[in-house]
């Protein structure tokens, strides 16, 4: 479906005052009307944070031109409040404005010399300052020094050495001609060819406002419009975004038609101060005329996603765009507020750390928070071509390549639900009403561990927030005793993982299996993962294959896929960059596959990769498993941010979005459709009212009951300790399906066990 963007925002009129006199503007006003020259710190704050609390992402920050330099009234107050230009009043604001409610600010402050737009670069993400026209001699901006032409392609240029993302425009109907358009839109092409930094251009509709000097003047017509979106869109770049305000017309389809892809900010707390006589569509309303075109409608953030990178934006910015950010880029749209998140102290839970945040809560869903996800599933599906001819290739058995499965993850809209369909029906053909589980519980034998991966919560946290929980290796003997309290709860598996112990070497894997075996002889041992085998056989020395065999012999029956994280070594070098490679990840897979060991495929998504990544991982993965058929499951695993170190370090995003675990769990089944026949949804991360939307996006496994779980907890997740069959059946039977114990294997469960006592 084609992309349709808009930008939730707030509007914030910092000065009214201006320099200039502009035929049409109505924004600009006198002294004599305005209770200050300037909104307070305070003021500013206000509409910002009750932005953030109805879901926008961006402030935009919106200005007279240098008032200072005609109002005896501007230059007091800003002498009075320590500031020497109207900019440098701009660049504090800003600065607040992040710090205290996460907004991103978009400045659009005018023509500013260099300096002035390095200066605000550090503040906000991207910046805007509409080029007009280039016809010099129009009665509109005959009281405007600033609308020089001149001065305005400065501005352009100097914001394209400078490596601002930026946002500028022509106005419509103004008085210039058709040829005049074409000649501002080639200018700006021009610019944006030498240094790649218009983002997007507006093509914005005078309309003559009362009490403005051009009142009597004729609107600009729908059909010239019409026709100055076509311009923009053939002269510009296909890179380049076009928008058009839905506010400045009677019906927006046209615009659509036109060739725009973005609407510019939509606020839905304050009024647009620069067209007040024009408010902003309700955004359902909008919604409906986007997709009746057969087009999907997305917030997105002040900066493009070609922009939201290292090249483009200062480094007192970057996070903030991270922390609002999907996995394309784009604004995170699971409705209610995100604001910036603050650590004080930090508490230990013995096995594992537990941040305290303070400071004003985010209301939006995140991966381990208590609150329930919005409903994306089930609901009415609608598919663009390209989506369409993908699933078609499905329905016709064709497996999908790394380009069709990003173009499922990049779904939006309606073509969620589709995608989910799709899952659903395919789900039903292998798994029909049966929703599984198996009884088990974790043991986690220690927390220490001498890898570095940057999102793990459970080992280790930055010292200064004293994350580390207090170290500790569980005996054998504690092992086996959980193992005989497990099994008389009635689990049939245990699940052993835990941090690479500088003291360990393979024989202690080796002595887990043995004692565990010994405790509970039939219990099934699902413990170890790539890593910790192959950290095991190297420390011994030992070929894999043969120290598998040796594990294997010694009680363990399968390994987890845990450790696989993303299998794509350019994001495992940020994540986990002296662990297991991608390769070395596959290899021991394979080598447990060849002496009877069965696995099961993760991935843990949502904190610094792309979709594109997430298609390689199933690739790669599927490669596999038509080789060995070893992989028992598909498990998703959301990136729980909380207590991460790589968040605390301002270095990922807050996690998956809602409609990013749907689409991983529906694509899941679909990419893995004939090769991985079970699709876990883990309601430890997810909840469990999540855990019922996704068994109707193509899961049909609900993974283990799970006695005891610190890996998540640790990460702050605030589910986790063990859930009831009855909990599991309140999930799944109002769906009309049924629950079923699994063994790990997906075998029936036998009868009970012998349990031997300790000794
Ligand atoms: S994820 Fe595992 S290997 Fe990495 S630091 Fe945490 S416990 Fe160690």
């Amino acid at each position: 479906m084609r992309l349709i963007t808009y930008s939730p925002k707030v509007f914030i009129p910092l000065t009214m005052l201006c320099r200039d006199r502009c035929g049409y503007c109505t924004f600009a006003q006198s002294p004599a009307h305005l209770p200050s020259a300037y909104l307070s710190v305070d003021e500013v704050l206000n509409v910002a944070r009750a932005g953030a609390e109805a879901g926008c992402h961006e402030a935009l920050i919106t200005l007279g031109e240098a008032p200072e330099d005609r109002y005896p009234q501007a230059r007091e107050w800003l002498d009075a409040n320590g500031f020497q230009t109207t900019v440098d009043y701009v660049a504090h604001v800003a600065q607040r404005i992040l710090d205290e409610t996460g907004l991103l600010p978009h400045v659009n402050a005018g023509a500013l010399d260099r300096d002035q737009l390095a200066q605000l670069r550090r503040v906000s993400p991207s910046q805007g300052m509409m080029i007009e026209s280039l016809n010099p001699d129009l009665a509109a901006h005959r009281g405007a020094p600033d609308k020089d032409p001149e001065r305005r392609l400065a501005t352009l240029r100097w914001a394209g050495e400078l490596a601002i993302p930026f946002t500028t425009g022509i106005l419509v109907g103004i008085g210039e001609s058709r040829d005049d358009r074409i000649r501002t839109l080639e200018a700006i092409a021009t610019s944006h060819a030498e240094f790649g930094h218009v983002q997007e251009v507006i093509v914005q509709n005078f309309v003559p406002k009362p009490d403005t000097l051009m009142r009597n003047a004729p609107a600009c017509s729908l059909d010239d419009l019409v026709d100055a979106i076509a311009l923009a869109r053939e002269i510009l770049p296909a890179g380049v975004h076009v928008q058009a305000p839905p506010n400045l017309v009677d019906d927006p389809a046209p615009l659509l038609e036109a060739g725009i892809d973005d609407f510019g900010g939509i606020s839905p707390i304050t009024a647009d101060h620069v067209n007040p006589e024009r408010p902003w569509p309700h955004l359902d309303d909008l919604r409906s005329v986007v997709e009746s075109h057969g087009m999907a409608l997305s917030p997105r953030l002040t900066v493009y996603p070609e922009f939201a990178n290292d090249r483009w934006l200062d480094e007192n910015v970057r996070f903030a765009v991270l922390d609002r950010s999907d996995a394309a880029s784009l604004g995170r749209d699971d409705p209610g507020a995100t604001f910036p998140e603050r650590y004080e102290a930090a508490a230990n839970v013995g096995t594992g750390a537990e941040v305290i945040q303070v400071g004003r809560r985010s209301t939006a869903w995140y991966s381990g928070a208590d609150r329930h996800p919005p409903v994306l599933v089930p609901a009415p599906p609608a598919m663009g071509a390209e989506v369409a001819e993908v699933l078609a290739g499905v329905e016709q058995g064709h497996e999908l390549g790394v380009e069709q499965l990003v173009t499922l993850f990049t779904a939006r809209g309606p073509e969620v639900a589709a995608i989910a369909a799709a899952a659903d029906a395919l789900r039903q053909g292998v798994n029909g009403d049966d929703v599984t589980f198996v009884r088990n519980r974790n043991i986690n034998y220690t927390n220490v561990c001498t890898f570095r991966c940057t999102f793990c919560g459970f080992s280790k946290g930055p010292a200064s927030l004293n994350l580390r929980g207090r170290p500790y290796l569980l005996s054998n003997d504690e092992i086996a005793d959980r193992v005989r309290e497990a099994s008389s709860l009635g689990a049939t598996e245990v699940c052993l993982q835990g941090g690479i112990h500088p003291d360990f070497d393979g024989e202690y894997y080796l002595a887990v299996c043995a004692a565990v075996k010994e405790a509970v002889p039939d219990i099934h041992v699902h413990g170890f993962t790539a890593l910790e085998v192959t950290e095991g056989a190297r420390r011994l020395g030992e070929p894999l294959p043969e120290y598998l065999q040796r594990l294997r012999d010694a009680g363990l029956s399968s390994l987890p896929g845990t450790a696989a994280e993303i299998l794509d070594d350019s994001i495992r070098a940020i994540l986990c960059p002296d662990k297991v490679t991608t390769s070395e990840w596959l290899d021991a897979h394979e080598a447990a596959h060849e002496v009877g060991l069965r696995s099961n495929i993760t991935i843990m998504f949502g904190s610094v990769e792309q979709p594109v990544h997430w298609a390689r991982h199933i690739v790669r993965s599927r490669e596999l498993q038509k080789r060995t058929g070893g992989f028992t499951e598909f498990v998703p695993l959301p990136f729980v941010h909380m207590a991460s170190p790589i968040y605390l370090k301002r270095q990922a995003r807050r996690g998956p979005t809602w409609r990013e675990v749907v689409l991983m769990h529906a694509v899941g089944r679909i990419g893995y459709h004939g090769s991985v026949d079970n699709i876990q949804a883990s309601w430890v991360k997810l909840g469990v009212h999540g855990a019922q939307q996704l068994l109707q996006a193509g899961v049909n496994d609900l993974g283990g009951t799970l006695m005891d779980e610190n890996i998540s907890r640790a990460a702050g997740a605030a589910h986790g300790q063990g859930i009831t069959d009855q909990q599991f059946r309140e999930v799944v039977e109002p769906i009309g399906r049924r629950l079923v114990e699994r063994t790990t294997l997906y075998a029936v469960p036998s009868q009970a066990m012998t349990v031997n006592p300790a000794t």
